[in-house]
């Protein structure tokens, strides 16, 4: 369902099918249906449930994807009608990222978000969604029991009993890693070592960028989010001074509020950064939507003050009009591919100019 235009709709929608490929799906056919707002009882209209019900059985599909966040009966009605497991936006970038989770907290952090996002929907969805947190690699947790189709009450009391108490403790677990991460952090301030944060909309080139920077070996990947845990690496400046690059998470519209809560302390880490690195897909259809959705999450955790170098990346693969375009559009945006290499020693030049200077330079004068 949209309510924009036919190009939005369909960059939003296939970008859902990206998302659908990253979380290992096979995406067979792709639906949109105008209408100034979703249908309360089933999401799209009425008539058109009948038209998906009759690609599923054409196709043979086992899933629908919904490009949005439905209502616990939304997700319950379309499933009674098309007879397969739906699956809203929300929970597909849910799973995404608790496939790639790599780190304790990057882990804590997503079940934290899949279990919040699962609780006010255990009476409708619950078999759909524990077999599919299931299917995440998560281990333990909640998962397992949760919510088999038509518990009981006393049943499902339980099960939501044990969700709040696995919320909580993940909660305090997360904390207690975010306090050693603040000290960390701590050391670094201390050290006065400049801090750069590279942000960006999920596989613009972030981790590509980081690795030309400074030669690290980051995993890059042609999936969204490949990046979840966030990388930190340490660079100098041709003078000699020691500065930070940190990649952070990716960034996609429609970020789910769960997952902008679960990683607030990760994402506030670009807070605190001297300078954001904003990395801009130059051959993405839309890149100022992109970059509207990244802003939009920056501001989100506070890092909207914070003084931002906008970076088109792939120009390797833009076409000339395209470019022109984009450089009218935001003249003081550093032009780099990094697969190329071309732009990158200017942009790392602009990254030092733009890094604070140590306040005072002490320096032992002799007479
Ligand atoms: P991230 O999600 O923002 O960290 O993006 P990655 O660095 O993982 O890159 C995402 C995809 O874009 C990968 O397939 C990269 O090979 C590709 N990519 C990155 N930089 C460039 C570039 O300069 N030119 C082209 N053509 N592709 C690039």
């Amino acid at each position: 369902w949209t309510d924009g235009t036919q190009r939005d709709a369909d960059n939003s929608l296939t970008e859902l099918a990206a998302l659908a490929e990253t979380a290992g799906s096979q995406v067979l056919e792709g639906l949109i249906q105008r209408r100034s707002r979703p249908d309360p009882a089933t999401y799209v209209g009425r008539g058109k449930v009948d038209d998906l019900t009759g690609v599923v059985l054409s196709t043979g599909a086992d899933t629908v994807i919904c490009d949005g966040e439905l209502s616990p009966s939304q997700l319950r009605n379309l499933e009674q009608r098309t007879k397969v497991k739906v699956v809203d936006r929300t929970a597909l970038i849910l799973d995404i990222f608790a496939q790639h989770a790599k780190s304790k907290e990057g882990k804590a952090q997503v079940e934290l978000a899949q279990l919040e996002y699962l609780l006010p929907r255990l009476r409708g969805w619950g078999e759909t969604l524990s077999r599919q947190t299931g299917g995440s690699g998560r281990g333990g947790g909640a998962g397992g029991g949760v919510g088999l189709r038509g518990p009981g009450e006393t049943k499902l009391e339980t099960d939501r009993r044990r969700i709040r108490h696995r919320i909580a403790r993940l909660r305090r677990e997360i904390k207690a890693m975010k306090t050693v991460r603040q000290t960390k952090r701590a050391r670094r301030s201390r050290n006065a070592v400049p801090a750069v944060a590279i942000a960006g909309y999920t596989n613009a080139g972030k981790s590509s960028l980081l690795n030309r920077l400074t030669g690290a070996g980051v995993l890059v990947e042609n999936a969204l989010f490949a990046t979840l845990d966030p990388t930190t690496r340490r660079a100098t400046t041709s003078d000699g001074r020691l500065y930070t690059l940190s990649d952070t998470v990716g960034f996609v519209r429609h970020l789910p509020h769960q997952i902008v809560e679960a990683f607030r302390s990760t994402l506030e880490e670009v807070a605190e950064a001297d300078l954001v690195v904003h990395v801009v897909d130059g051959t993405h259809p839309d890149p100022e939507e992109q970059v509207r959705a990244v802003r939009e999450v920056l501001s989100e955790v506070g890092a909207d003050r914070l003084p931002e170098l906008l970076v088109v990346n792939k120009t390797d693969a833009t076409d000339e009009e395209t470019l022109l375009r984009l450089k009218r559009l935001w003249p003081d945006a550093v032009f780099v591919s990094a697969y190329s290499g071309r732009g990158i020693e200017a942009l790392r030049e602009v990254i030092e100019q733009r890094l604070p200077r140590p306040a005072v330079e002490v320096r032992a004068v002799l007479p």
